[in-house]
Parts: C-alpha cells; structure tokens; sequence
C-alpha cells in the first residue's frame, strides 16, 4: 500500500491568491470568459456554467453553442452574450468565439454526437489558451485519454468519480476506493491539472502535488453543481494561475454548501444557481 501526502486546502492560502480588483479595472480586464456548453435540452447546464463564471468576476461571459440551442437560450439571458457554432466550419466558427478569450470552460451539456466531438477536439487539443475541461468534453475522451497530453495551453479537467472511471477504463467503484491513485495515474496519463470532486475533492498536479478539499457536505450533490464550480474556474483562471485557479474553485464551491448547511440548517435542497449566488460574499470574505 502506497501511502500519499496530499495538503489541506486552506482559507488564508485561498484568500492571498485573490487579489482585490483595481479601482478603474474594464470589463475586458476582468476576464473575457467562453463558455461552450449546452445543446437542446441541457441549456440549463450552459446557463449555470456561464452565470456562475459571472458571479465570481468574470466580466464579459460568452456562450458559445448549437444554432437551436443558441436561439432558445436567448430568451433566458440578459447579461451573457451568445454565439453558435456553425456544423458545416466547426473549427472556423470557434475560432472566430475563441479570439480574444481568457479562459474558456468547455463540456457541460454540449452533447456526446460527432459535431460535439469535433468542437471539442478543435477547442481541448488545438487551442492555445486556459481550458476548464469538464462533463461531456472529458467523455469525449474515453478510449484515448492519454490525446489530452497533446493538447495545446493549459488544461485542468474536472471529472467526477465515473467521468474519471469512463476515462481510466475502470468503475466509479473503483475510483472512489482508490481516489488518490487514481487522480495520480490520469495526471500521469494527460499532463494536465485533475480535479476529482466528490466529497473531499482532490486536486492533483502534473508536479505531483495533491491538495485536497475538507469542506462542503451533502447538499452540493445536486444537478448542475458541477457546471458551476466549472464556471468558477474559468473566471478565476483570468486572474490567478491555473492550480491556485483550480484550489481557489474547489474551496470557495465547497464552502458555499456549508453556508447553505449554516443558514438553513439543511444539508439538502440547495439548487446549483444559489451556489454560484453565494460566491461573492464568500470571495469577499476570504480575501
Ligand atoms: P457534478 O457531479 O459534476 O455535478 O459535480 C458535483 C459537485 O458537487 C462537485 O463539485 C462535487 O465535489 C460536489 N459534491 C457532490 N457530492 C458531494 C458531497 N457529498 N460532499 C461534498 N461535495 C459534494
Ligand atoms: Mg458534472
């Protein structure tokens, strides 16, 4: 049995890597974030990845999805911009999303089909930027996920239990008995910066450093929990490097859930949009 070292993530280490915004900052300097997310009946996972890069300082969000998916989301969004990709130029319609960008979150609810694939592809290998891999955009992956070391930029992925399981060719079973191994074998396998989340997520580094997260509770196991730490991310990626991005995400979603635990008493019932709601008063105070 190996044994594994893995550091507490901490409030006040969280805290000295948010840095205060500037007086006269521009929305662009606040962070430029693309979204790609969503298709027809997952716009909620869109929405709630978006909205919550929002809440933690992103100043210009930008979904990038299907066509349909775009037009329906329209009706819903007020703050967020939108813009579609094009099935016939996949690659040339996200590049044209893409320039500009700071961070981009990719995955949540943007589908399992070819044209999918093909997006994700372009965007996780080819593009040179801050990437948030999550959801069907790690699926996308299963059979082949040592391609991940080839991609381009910088890549922290966000699996849960049987997202990794899928990609490491193993159960969520069997992930959850062993989750400091297996966090380890997919850095190894991708280079890129994993997040295993669940009850006290893990975080994994290619330097071999592991943090993990005693905060949260149950109440975070809801639908659309992940797209929001998802969200979180990427904005933070615009302003700190991706692992203090990655632990800075992970905490500040963790202890969201025992703010709702604190003020309700509850650890059930916590819709994923409040999580995101709660995230400014908690940067506030961790600041
Ligand atoms: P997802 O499965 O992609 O929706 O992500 C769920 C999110 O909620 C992740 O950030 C998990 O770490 C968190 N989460 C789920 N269940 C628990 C739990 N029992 N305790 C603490 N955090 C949890
Ligand atoms: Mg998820």
């Amino acid at each position: 049995q190996v044994g594994y070292v893995a550091e507490v993530l901490r409030k006040e280490t969280i805290g000295s890597s948010l840095r205060p915004r500037e007086a006269s900052v521009y929305k662009h300097q606040a962070g430029n974030v693309l979204v790609i997310a969503g298709s027809s009946g997952k716009l909620g996972a869109a929405l709630l990845t978006a909205r919550a890069a929002m809440r933690t300082g992103a100043g210009l969000v930008t979904i990038c999805t299907w066509a349909d998916t775009a037009r329906a989301m329209e009706s819903r969004v007020v703050e967020l911009m939108t813009t579609s990709i094009d099935p016939a130029r996949i690659a040339a319609s996200l590049d044209g999303a893409l320039a500009g960008r700071r961070a981009v979150a990719i995955g949540p609810g943007l589908g399992l089909d070819e044209r999918a694939r093909a997006a994700v592809d372009h965007v996780v290998l080819g593009w040179d930027g801050l990437k948030v891999v999550d959801a069907d955009a790690l699926t996308h992956f299963v059979g082949r996920p040592e391609a991940l070391a080839t991609a381009r930029g910088s890549l922290i992925m966000t699996p849960h239990s049987g997202e990794l399981g899928r990609l490491l060719g193993r159960s969520a079973r069997a992930v959850e008995e062993d989750r400091f191994g297996a966090v380890r074998e997919a850095v190894a396998l991708t280079r890129a910066i994993v997040v295993l989340k669940g009850a006290r997520t893990v975080i994994a580094l290619p330097d071999g450093r592991m943090f993990i997260c005693m905060a949260g509770n149950p109440a975070l196991a809801t639908a659309g929990s992940g797209d929001v730490l998802t969200g979180m991310i990427a904005a933070l990626l615009c302003s700190m490097d991706p692992s203090a991005a990655a632990s800075a995400g992970v905490l500040i979603h963790a202890l969201a859930g025992d703010v709702w635990r604190a003020q309700t008493g509850s650890d059930r019932g916590l819709l994923a949009g409040e999580i995101a709601e709660l995230v400014p008063g908690l940067i506030a105070a961790l600041a």
